[in-house]
């Protein structure tokens, strides 16, 4: 097991009004696992990644994050401040629709940028992004600036600057969404090889039915829920190795 969801909720307050987004959600991640989340737009797939990512906090309700080979799990909604952006650095990667790829910087510059933020000497920064450049198949770019790539390239730096910090967890937010159908094919693609070989635990929302009929286990979201968490109870069974 890596992730395990208890029960969250999250409201926004929106003038005078409460919304409840999330409703109580129950998922659990197995380490390793590629899952799919589908469901209509406003079902609060973002919310429940953004919750995930520690970048918003649930209102209520557990994410519990084992340690690798099993363990006490930690509740990441109870970190500290400061204990909580350790978490994130160290634990997930985030890949968006929109890359966010900073303009001015190099592929290289951009994939280490996580890593001299968190201090990490700049050879070992430069050695572990050159390194997931070369994983999505970027290593003849290295020098290029973002609008110097098309899109799915820009979206393969993205995604390998998720990576460089070696994430136990991927979270990508319709990382195709701004992609024609051949590229996003490609990137999916990609993303199943990356989870194969580097036995990394990935949570995708699409929008691409296609895609996601392709995908091993596929959640469905629908109002703040989960209508379908994609998955027969069994597999809880088998997750008792690291
Ligand atoms: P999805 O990604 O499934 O389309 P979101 O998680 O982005 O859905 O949003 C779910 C609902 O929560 C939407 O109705 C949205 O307007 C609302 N929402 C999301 N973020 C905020 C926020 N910061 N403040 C108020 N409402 C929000
Ligand atoms: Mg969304």
């Amino acid at each position: 097991m890596l992730v395990d969801v208890r029960d969250m909720c999250k409201s926004f307050r929106h003038g005078s009004r409460k919304l409840d987004v999330l409703r109580g959600v129950n998922l659990t991640v197995r380490a390793g696992e590629m899952v799919t989340i589908i469901g209509a737009s406003g079902a609060g797939k973002s919310t429940l990644l953004h919750c995930l990512g520690t970048l918003d906090l649930p209102s209520s309700g557990e994410i519990l994050f084992y340690p690798k080979g099993g363990g006490v799990p930690t509740d990441i909604t109870r970190l500290s401040p400061p204990d909580l952006a350790d978490f994130r650095n160290r634990s997930i990667g985030f890949v968006f629709q929109f890359h966010h790829l900073l303009p001015e910087f190099s592929a290289i510059e951009n994939a280490m940028m996580p890593a001299l933020i968190a201090r990490t000497p700049k050879r070992v920064a430069r050695e572990n992004a050159e390194a997931m450049l070369d994983a999505v198949g970027m290593s003849h770019r290295l020098s290029h600036r973002p609008g110097e790539l098309s899109g799915g390239e820009q979206q393969r730096v993205a995604i390998a600057r998720a990576l460089a910090m070696r994430p136990r967890l991927l979270l990508a937010d319709e990382p195709t969404g701004n992609l024609d159908t051949k590229t996003s094919a490609e990137v999916h693609e990609l993303l199943f090889r990356l989870n194969e070989e580097h036995d990394l635990s990935m949570l995708i929302v699409t929008h691409n039915m296609e895609l996601a009929n392709q995908m091993p286990r596929v959640v469905r979201m629908a109002d703040g829920r989960i209508l379908d968490a994609g998955e027969s109870s069994s597999a809880e069974d088998s997750d008792q190795s690291p």
